[in-house]
C-alpha cells in the first residue's frame, strides 16, 4: 500500500540531542513508510494520526534544506545524528533526495554525522558518503527474509542491506551493524546470531544490540499483525531471556574479535 505522503515546512532544521553519542539530530520526515511493526517512535511523538497509521502517513519537511544551510552557520560543529525517529533513506526520499544534500552541508561546515538505515537506497550516495567523519549502521535483525517480511514490512530485504554494507564497508567507511530489537523466540537462535557476527567480521563493523521494548501503541500493532504469536514474545520478555543472547552475542563477538556493545546502557 503507497502510504500518504505529505509536504510541511519547518522553522528549524537542527536540534539538540539526548541521544548516547549524539549532539544533535535532524530529522527531514516524521512518519515512516517501512512501518516495522516493533517501531517504538509512536509511543515517543504520540500523534493521533499515528494511532493505528504508522507505516502509511509520511510528512516531508520540504524546507529543511533551506532552513539547515542558515542554521549551520552559527551552531558550533558536533556530532549529527541524521533521521534519528524515520529512516533516513525510506522510499519517500527517494523523490525528496534530502540526505544528499544534508550530507554535503553537513561536511562542508565541520559537523560529524552518523547514520543508521534498512534501506538499499543509500547506495545513491555512496559518492559522497565517506572520510573519518561520517558512520553509517545498517539495522540487521536477521537474515531470514520470512522475518523481516513480518516484522519491517517495507524495509529493503536482508540480501540488500548486506550488500549496501559491504559496498560502504570496501569504501572503507565506519560502519556497524544494529542487531535489534532483539525478539525472543523469534531472531534470537544460534544460527541468526552466528551469521551476523560473521557478517560484522566480514565488513569490519561493530556491533550494537538491544532488546525488544514493549510499549503501549507498539503492544497494539504488534497484537493486531501478529494475532496469537504475540503471546509468545510477551511470555519471553524476562531480563533472563535476553541475558542468554546477550551472552552468545558477547561470546561469538569476543570468538570472532568483533567488538559488541548494549545500544542502551
Ligand atoms: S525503519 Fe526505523 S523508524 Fe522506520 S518504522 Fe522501522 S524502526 Fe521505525
Amino acid at each position: 500500500m503507497v502510504p500518504n505522503y505529505s509536504r510541511i515546512r519547518c522553522r528549524s532544521a537542527i536540534s539538540k540531542s539526548n541521544l548516547p553519542g549524539l549532539e544533535y539530530t535532524i530529522n527531514p520526515y516524521i512518519g515512516c513508510e517501512h512501518g516495522c511493526i516493533y517501531c517504538y517512535v509512536p509511543d515517543v511523538i504520540r500523534r493521533k494520526e499515528f494511532l493505528n497509521g504508522w507505516g502509511e502517513i509520511v510528512y516531508a519537511k520540504e524546507n529543511i534544506v533551506e532552513v539547515l544551510s542558515k542554521e549551520v552557520r552559527y551552531i558550533k560543529p558536533g556530532v549529527v545524528g541524521y533521521s534519528t525517529i524515520t529512516d533516513p533513506y525510506q522510499p519517500y526520499e527517494k523523490k525528496m533526495c534530502f540526505a544528499r544534500k544534508v550530507i554535503e552541508m553537513l561536511l562542508q561546515n565541520n559537523f560529524r554525522i552518523s547514520f543508521q538505515t534498512k534501506s538499499s537506497l543509500i547506495l545513491r550516495d555512496l559518492d559522497i558518503i565517506g572520510g573519518d567523519r561520517v558512520d553509517v549502521g545498517f539495522t540487521i535483525t536477521s537474515l531470514d527474509e520470512e522475518f523481516t517480511k513480518k516484522f519491517e514490512p517495507n524495509a529493503s530485504p536482508p540480501e540488500e542491506r548486506v550488500q549496501a554494507l559491504e559496498a560502504f564497508s570496501e569504501k572503507k567507511v565506519k560502519t556497524w551493524i544494529f542487531y535489534g530489537p532483539i525478539i525472543c523466540g523469534f531472531n534470537d537462535d544460534d544460527e541468526t546470531v552466528k551469521n551476523i557476527i560473521s557478517l560484522a567480521k566480514r565488513t569490519g563493523s561493530y556491533l550494537m544490540y538491544d532488546k525488544l521494548r514493549l510499549k503501549p501503541i507498539l503492544s497494539k500493532r504488534m497484537e493486531k499483525h501478529l494475532g496469537e504469536e504475540f503471546d509468545k514474545i510477551r511470555s519471553h520478555m524476562m531480563e533472563d531471556d535476553f541475558r542468554k543472547v546477550y551472552y552468545k552475542v558477547i561470546k561469538l563477538g569476543r570468538e570472532y574479535n568483533v567488538k559488541v556493545e548494549p545500544a542502551f546502557t
